[in-house]
């Protein structure tokens, strides 16, 4: 039997064992004596309550780990959201900038990253024209289709609207052009979007680090060769060169500009005469904008109207076009001895007939400028038209019902078909200068112009022909019935104040007039009316 300790011995243990559990040890026991006396019963009671505590402290251990593995998973999933886009479940800009920003610090050890930045050509369209869940539907086929083409190391990031960028680790720039490449042909493949079967096209700019460029720089030089691949009519695929930055700084200086260039009086009207083919009479004239720039001289409308519609200056362009024009004809029609027939044309671009708007304007101005609706006629690009948006019709019919003429431009561009054609409200046709293609061809060109003509007159419509050129051109135009013709070899646009009695006077005594040929019937062949080729005007 052992012995038992002194009393004071087995206090002093007990007070050591309450100032461990004290102190946190709590697997601490005192051994109990063989005494079983009062001592031994505190001890025991001692022991029960630091195996209590032990146990309430293993639980809470546990409770506390789970609860933290909560609020970090919380947490992760919501930094997760702050780095994706909840669209496409791609990373979104800062998470692309992020990843970036790493790969550029660890490019010594690691490889430079190429940058691809990616924007769907014509998505405005589609979401226009089928609405915008089939919008989302396209961006998510086409964020799909961007990770199935790079590695699993590779980031493929949803910038906003539809706009991507992919960052290709360690990847040199021919690599990365080989990647754009494959990229543009796999969004080529059609996709199924609300049982329509569509294509989408994209432009991609490719971009790789220089010394310091930082994760933006990078970013902004991937656009600035996108914009450049946009522009680019050959090829869908650019590679950023310093040389790109300026032509972009020169855009944003012109587009700064273009802003002030109505209020400075800056913008000007071509006129471009229209004629009746077969006698020489000026049935109308074309309003052609130019941009009478203070140090860049007299600049074109392509050089800017794509400029003025990306920056949201064409709504009032269009306005000081149509005042401006209708102006004009209010003058001529005061002051020269018109055709009645003389109508004035003007472009409308796809966009504005988008504009509700435009068809309030119209009717505004032709009151202010004291104008018959009759008197203007209206060129809508094709395309305009085919996109078939509720908005286009809507003003369709509404500038139909004010009065005014509608006329197709471009024609033959390649978007009308015929049953389009007898669709639309429109009343007349103008053809694109290429369905006249080389003045070398015009001989070959024959049959074929006569067989559009054929189809424009069963539709009912009115038929001009644009980018006229040379006596032949004019004379077979003539022979084969065309309503009416423009081009260089009538008249080049000219100032307001060349469109004069003189110029009326020219052009009705002009070499290619052909009295003996109808122009509504075209089938009086009579080329022996036809004068002699004439000295080259
Ligand atoms: P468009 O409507 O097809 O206008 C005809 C273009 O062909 C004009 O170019 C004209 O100068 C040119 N042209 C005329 N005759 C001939 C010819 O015999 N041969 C050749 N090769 N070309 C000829 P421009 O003035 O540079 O205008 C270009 C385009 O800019 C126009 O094409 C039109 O789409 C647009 N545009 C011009 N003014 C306006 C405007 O006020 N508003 C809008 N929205 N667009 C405009
Ligand atoms: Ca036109
Ligand atoms: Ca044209």
């Amino acid at each position: 039997m052992r012995a038992v300790d002194h009393p004071d011995t087995r206090l002093a243990q007990l007070v050591e064992g309450i100032v461990k559990i004290a102190d946190g040890e709590l697997s601490t026991r005192i051994p109990a004596s063989p005494a079983r006396d009062e001592l031994d019963a505190v001890i025991a009671g001692f022991n029960l309550m630091a195996g209590e505590l032990a146990a309430a402290q293993a639980e809470l251990e546990v409770r506390v780990t789970t609860r933290t593995g909560m609020l970090m998973d919380a947490l992760r999933k919501m930094e997760l959201m702050a780095l994706t886009d909840p669209l496409t479940q791609l990373r979104n800009r800062s998470a692309l900038e992020t990843v970036l920003e790493s790969s550029l610090a660890t490019t010594a050890v690691n490889g430079a990253p190429a940058v691809l930045l990616l924007d769907l050509d014509s998505f405005k369209e589609i979401n226009d024209s089928l609405g915008h869940g089939a919008g989302d539907t396209v961006l998510q086929i086409v964020a799909e289709r961007l990770r199935g083409s790079v590695r699993k190391q590779d980031t493929v990031a949803r910038l906003g609207g539809d706009e991507f960028a992919i960052v290709l680790q360690d990847t040199p720039v021919e690599r990365a052009r080989v990647v754009a490449t494959r990229i543009v042909s796999a969004l080529a493949h059609p996709m199924r979007v609300e049982d329509t079967s569509l294509t989408v096209s994209a432009s991609v700019g490719v971009a790789i680090p220089k010394q310091d460029d930082s994760a933006v720089d990078l970013v902004l030089y991937a656009d600035t060769a996108m914009y450049a691949a946009k522009k680019a009519a050959n090829s869908k695929v650019a590679v950023f060169s310093p040389s790109l930055l300026s032509t972009r700084q020169m855009r944003s200086t012109l587009a700064a500009e273009l802003r002030n260039a109505i209020s400075n009086h800056e913008m000007v009207l071509h006129y471009q005469p229209i004629v009746e083919v077969a006698t020489g009479r000026l049935i109308g004239v074309e309003a052609l904008i130019r941009w009478q720039h203070p140090q860049r001289g007299l600049l074109m409308p392509d050089n800017f109207i794509d400029l003025a519609e990306e920056i949201g200056a064409m709504p009032a362009m269009a306005v000081w076009v149509l005042e401006t024009a209708l102006g004009c004809l209010r003058r001529w029609q005061q002051t020269l001895p018109l055709d009645p027939r003389f109508t004035m044309r003007v472009n409308i671009s796809a966009t504005q007939l988008q504009r509700p708007e435009l068809l309030d304007d119209v009717q505004r101005i032709l009151i202010m400028k004291d104008i018959d609706p009759r008197d203007l006629v209206l060129e809508l690009t094709e395309y305009s038209m085919v996109t078939g948006n509720e908005w286009e019709l809507y003003s369709l019919r509404g500038l139909r019902q004010l009065g005014v003429g509608l006329s197709i431009d471009d024609f033959g561009t390649g978007y009308s078909s015929i049953s389009y054609l007898r669709t639309l409200p429109v009343d007349g046709v103008k053809l694109d200068k290429s369905l006249l293609g080389d003045t070398s061809e015009t001989a070959t060109q024959r049959p074929f112009i006569a067989a559009v003509l054929q189809l424009i007159r069963s539709c009912k419509l009115s038929a001009t022909f644009e980018g006229v050129e040379t006596w032949e051109q004019a004379r077979m135009l003539a022979e084969l019935g065309c309503d009416a013709g423009q081009g260089y070899y009538f008249s080049r646009p000219v100032p307001a104040s060349g469109i004069n009695a003189a110029l009326l006077e020219d052009l009705l005594t002009a070499p290619w007039r052909t009295p003996g040929i109808s122009s509504t019937t075209g089938l009086t062949l009579n080329v022996a009316a036809y004068p002699e080729e004439p000295v080259s005007r």
